[in-house]
């Protein structure tokens, strides 16, 4: 695992240790409101998850309240993510995000925004799963990482979507 992407992982879960005890599905809006971060829904275009950004010294996270509940839980976590890990670069500026892809390549990573927003999913994977949460669940025999409605069951757990869920388990392997 490259550096920068430990690094986020490291910084969710001390986040998620300043916040006390976790159990699933983890209470992202709390953990974020916890922290002095405000969070605001609002309708927003359809390809805009939401933003991160300081206004008058405080913190906002931004979430499109037209889209799906699981997804407003990872778009708040990205964008917290963006408070942890990048202050500097969104301060004065609000981060606005369109849709991002959880996909992203290791290779469209090298610089500026996409190693930002690599950043943003990986600390938002690991809050919303945490390793030691997550592990022991599908460590138990019986579960099958290719039974489609194992995972469906697993992603409902922790309220996000399958694909959250897939990127996650991609990373533990
Ligand atoms: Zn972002």
């Amino acid at each position: 695992m490259t550096t920068f992407k430990q690094h986020a992982r490291e910084e969710a879960r001390r986040i998620l240790a300043e916040y006390g005890d976790v159990s699933i599905p983890v209470p992202v809006e709390k953990i974020i409101k916890k922290r002095g971060i405000r969070v605001q829904f609002s309708p927003l275009d359809q390809e805009l998850s939401g933003m991160a950004l300081i206004k008058d010294g405080v913190g906002i996270v931004g979430v499109n309240a037209l889209h799906h509940p699981n997804r407003q839980r990872f778009t708040m976590a990205h964008e917290l993510g963006h408070h942890i890990l990048h202050q500097q670069e969104i301060n004065g500026t609000a981060h606005v995000d369109k849709g991002f892809a959880i996909l992203l390549r290791d290779t469209e990573a090298s610089q500026g925004t996409n190693r930002m927003e690599i950043e943003a999913n990986t600390f938002a994977s690991e809050l919303l799963m945490p390793t030691m949460l997550l592990a022991p669940l599908i460590d138990t025999t019986g579960f099958d990482l290719d039974d489609v409605e194992q995972l469906q069951m697993l992603a409902k757990r922790f309220k996000v979507s399958l694909s959250a869920l897939q990127f996650r388990l991609l990373a533990l392997s």
